[in-house]
């Protein structure tokens, strides 16, 4: 099956490329790229559209496994067709130190079922020091639960797991050692580290410095994850300066961001252990619940007590972000789109379903980013980052995974009301050269595969 497709504007950051060029996809791969018109089985036309590699989000969250062994695919809130639906190809999740399922297996899973987008995932440190039986997650694990964590999650990176995720906010007990001795394994195959650092705001810059000093002893290649939920409340500009003088010092360290100005996590999260308020300067009116009896209203004490109390696991919806600081790690070179998507039967944040969108729409239109500079950021920086080399570009030989655009009419229409609508402008998405969603809509919900180093 051959497709044309032909007269868009391909933008391909990773080649440093912005023209009006025609791509041929051929058995998976990027066949021909002319100004030609190759014979095709199918050829769309893409005049006054753009052209870009299908979207890689670095940081998001799984679908979990349902008890029959499948991955759960409900079609409206399963989060890798929120994805698909906005333009992502290849997702990485397992983040933030947590797998719904063991990680190794989940890939086997994704190749034998499919999956709406490629899926790549990190081995998740918490899942396995759970796993190891260290259930406290205030206390050091001990010599024998270490030494069994490490054989784990050596053999989830055999399987092709892209490096290990920390949560180290959900997992205060850890500690320097715990954090050296399981990161080293990511050494052999110079795997990456990530990390939800151990606070945010005030606390940011030491919780920052405690993470980099690990990936930087043992020079890997980290990132930090999410950075507009731990810096933008007033200390992006510190915590940037942090990372440029870790960078012009050696080291491999980058960022990733969601284009919000709120954040989402359970209400029994770490995050709101007594002092969050201090923390964040504000009131209880800040959280908004997301599930339960109070779906949509603003916390006050009782509420929130209440809710905290019976229901620690209600999602909440956290207005404390500041505009100028998510922007403002926009703006800079080293920072690139993480949706950090997270769906919990259909409930959640909008960023699951609209990120993507929402920088281009809201950054790349108006001008606040170039167009090639939004698409890098979500195309060739975090490729580059993973160490994909056929993916996030468009160069003969690359995966034919490809995304058309309307530039004037993409839009974010997920709210934290409905988290999983589809936005609109996203004309076509390919996967391995076949067509996967049309008009922001799925067509073909099980061609994604898994991403493996
Ligand atoms: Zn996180």
């Amino acid at each position: 099956m051959k497709t044309l497709i032909k007269n868009g504007l391909v933008i391909d950051p990773a080649n440093r490329v912005q023209s009006r060029l025609n791509l041929l996809l051929d058995g998976g791969k990027v066949a021909a790229v002319t100004s030609g018109e190759p014979a095709a089985d199918q050829v769309v036309d893409a005049t006054g559209k753009i052209v870009s590699p299908g979207f890689i989000d670095i940081h998001m969250h799984e679908d979990p496994v349902g008890p029959d062994g499948k991955l759960v695919k409900t079609e409206d809130t399963a989060i890798f067709n929120c994805m698909l639906r906005m333009g992502v190809t290849t997702a990485i999740a397992g983040q933030c130190g947590l797998n719904q399922y063991d990680p190794g297996a989940y890939l086997d899973l994704i190749d034998r079922d499919g999956a709406a987008v490629n899926v790549g995932m990190l081995a998740g440190h918490a899942f396995f020091r759970e796993r190891a039986g260290h259930m406290d997650k205030y206390t050091p694990v001990t010599e024998a639960e270490l030494a069994a964590m490490e054989t784990d999650l050596a053999r989830a990176l055999e399987q092709g797991c892209l490096g290990i995720s920390y949560g180290i906010r959900y997992v205060p007990g850890i500690d320097r050692r715990e954090l050296e001795r399981t990161a080293a394994l990511c050494r052999k195959q110079d795997k990456m580290i990530a990390a939800h650092i151990r606070s945010d705001a005030g606390e940011v810059l030491d919780a920052a410095r405690e993470f980099l000093d690990v990936g930087d002893a043992l020079g890997l290649s980290t990132q930090v994850s999410h950075i507009g939920s731990m810096a933008g409340f007033g200390q992006m500009e510190e915590f940037l300066a942090l990372v440029d003088r870790r960078r012009m010092n050696g080291m491999r360290v980058s960022c990733d961001c969601y284009p919000y100005y709120a954040f989402s996590t359970t209400l029994g999260s770490a995050t709101y252990d007594p002092g969050w308020m201090e923390r964040y300067h504000c009131g209880y009116d800040v959280v908004e619940l997301c599930e339960g009896k109070y779906k949509g209203q603003r916390c006050t004490k009782e509420i929130f007590d209440e809710v905290r109390r019976d229901n620690p696991g209600c999602m909440t919806v956290c207005y404390v972000m500041q505009d100028q600081d998510v922007d403002m790690a926009f703006r800079h070179p080293n920072v690139m789109l993480g949706s950090d998507g997270i769906m919990n039967c259909g409930q959640g944040h909008p960023r699951a379903s609209g990120s993507f969108l929402r920088l281009l729409a809201k950054f790349a239109r108006p001008g606040k980013l170039s167009l090639f500079d939004a698409v890098n950021r979500m195309t060739a920086m975090p490729a580059e980052k993973l160490g994909l080399t056929k993916k996030g570009r468009l160069n003969v030989g690359a995966d034919a995974d490809v995304v058309v655009f309307d530039l004037d009419k993409v839009e974010d229409l997920a709210t934290f009301q409905n988290p999983t609508l589809p936005g609109r402008g996203i004309d076509y998405v390919w996967i391995g050269g076949r067509l996967a969603a049309r008009d922001c809509r799925i067509i073909e919900g099980d061609l994604g595969r898994s991403v493996r180093k």
